[in-house]
């Protein structure tokens, strides 16, 4: 490993490249980062940088809590240590590199607060059991000129949704993310104006799991980038105004066995992972949609999931199940978890689908029939009798169910999920004393 870092930085510094972002997201979704001189770069490959061990209970406001008892005091570090076979220069700045960081012990073990182990445990059960998986997220977000502070009054296109006209006044920026996106090592599968006010849509091209999380980190360094370059803000946040659509960071997966699409077919194992995914939504959700404006945005008739069910290709559905075809082939078949967002850490979020969807397969739990409509439009009466219950709507609530899932909240073990309730505690105290309109506002430029 040190001599591909020796070698990488030797042509990165070559190229003008002065040094190397090592960033991973922390438990509200955020990313962090340090800089590494480019001469460093080999030293750090083998030793990591410190960095305090407290970047697991900051909070989305960025307070530290010592609400955890495994980390309730400002001593202790650990060692950030890049991935340098995802190490990429960064085209939009071209003076810097990117790489995603593990969080390792100073002895060089893997700390048992770091999100990507996490996910890489889940991806090598899932070896162990003969199975591979696909994940691919999608990114929404909204695009407002610089130095705005409120998106919906002065949004960066007018609309209409998903009009090629909406993005003209965007071209350089649109014509900056292909270019980068693709330079980047990044593959866009499409792009468009989405429904909401200001927002823009692309979504990546589904990978193995751990690249699509480091995917999605590289892919909003990438677009923030692109936006500064062009005059622009963008905005990743679960909502920018209470009545606007939300951005999704929809997360789509997909599990195979021996070369074969489960998904392709809902009779076996396939029915078995998305049951499993059913099974523990309440759960998943509080790892997937985690923040305060997470709670906010999942609410009826906007897309975004509010009730615990699943659809065959049904847009308010939490879990949309998109079937293969002869004309996409079978490996497109996956599932789509719409109760995702920005503030969810990448890699967790994907750990416990995996995880539910693994243990779906194990069990096989009964599939219910899949749902065509927005129970959101019946009466409680018709949602109780047809077995359609709400979503954890707050955070205690959220804990609640997690909690009570041991299965989901297992995956992060006890020190990963203390730290995390402490911070998802913290961020309701901050919440506590504020209108929903305030906490919209405070985490509009977060992520
Ligand atoms: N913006 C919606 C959300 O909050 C999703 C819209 C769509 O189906 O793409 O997730
Ligand atoms: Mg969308």
């Amino acid at each position: 490993m040190t001599k591909a870092a020796s070698a990488a930085a030797k042509d990165f510094a070559a190229a003008g490249v002065g040094g190397v972002h090592l960033a991973w997201a922390d438990n509200n979704g955020i990313p962090r980062s340090r800089i590494v001189p480019i001469a460093g770069l080999a030293d750090a490959a083998v030793r990591g940088v410190g960095a305090t061990s407290l970047f697991a209970v900051f909070d989305s406001h960025d307070a530290i809590t010592y609400g955890h008892a495994g980390l309730a005091t400002p001593s202790g570090d650990i060692r950030l240590v890049p991935v340098v076979e995802r190490l990429r220069r960064l085209a939009g700045q071209p003076a810097l590199a990117w790489a995603p960081a593990r969080q390792l012990t100073r002895d060089g073990e893997p700390w048992p607060y770091c999100q990507r182990a996490v996910l890489e445990a889940q991806v090598a059960e899932g070896a162990r059991r003969g199975l591979e998986f696909r994940a691919g997220y999608e990114l929404e977000f909204a695009v407002a000129p610089a130095g705005s502070t409120d998106i919906v009054t002065t949004p960066g296109h007018p609309g209409p949704a998903y009009s090629p006209h909406a993005l003209v006044r965007l071209d350089g920026f649109i014509a900056a993310l292909l270019h980068d996106f693709a330079a980047n090592g990044l593959r866009i599968g499409q792009l468009h104006a989405e429904y909401g006010v200001a927002q823009v849509e692309l979504s990546l091209a589904a990978t193995d799991p751990v690249a699509a999380a480091d995917d999605q980190l590289l892919a909003r360094q990438t677009i923030h980038a692109a936006a500064h370059a062009h005059g622009l803000v963008v905005s990743f946040a679960p909502l920018i105004g209470l009545g606007s659509a939300g951005n999704g960071w929809h997360l789509h997966t997909s599990v195979h066995r021996k070369g074969r699409n489960l998904l392709d077919d809902l009779g076996g194992d396939g029915a078995g992972y998305l049951a499993g995914l059913l099974r523990d939504l309440p759960a998943l959700t509080a790892i997937t949609a985690p923040s305060v404006p997470s709670t906010l945005r999942l609410r009826p008739g906007y897309f975004a999931g509010a009730y615990a069910f699943w659809g065959v290709e049904n847009r308010e559905a939490p879990l949309r199940y998109v079937p293969g075809s002869p004309l996409l082939g079978a490996g497109h078949a996956n599932v789509e978890l719409k109760t995702s967002d920005a503030s969810a850490n990448p890699y967790l979020a994907l750990a416990v689908v995996l995880a539910a969807g693994m243990a779906g397969i194990e069990d096989a739990p009964a599939l219910p029939e899949p749902i065509g409509e927005d129970p959101g439009g019946w009466t409680a009466g018709e949602r109780e009798t047809r077995g359609v219950r709400r979503l954890p709507a707050d955070t205690a609530e959220q804990d609640a169910a997690l909690l009570a899932t041991p299965r989901i909240a297992g995956v992060l073990g006890d020190d990963l999920l203390g730290a995390f309730r402490a911070v998802r505690a913290s961020d309701a105290a901050w919440a506590a004393e504020r209108a929903p309109g305030e906490i919209v506002a405070a985490h509009l430029w977060r992520y």
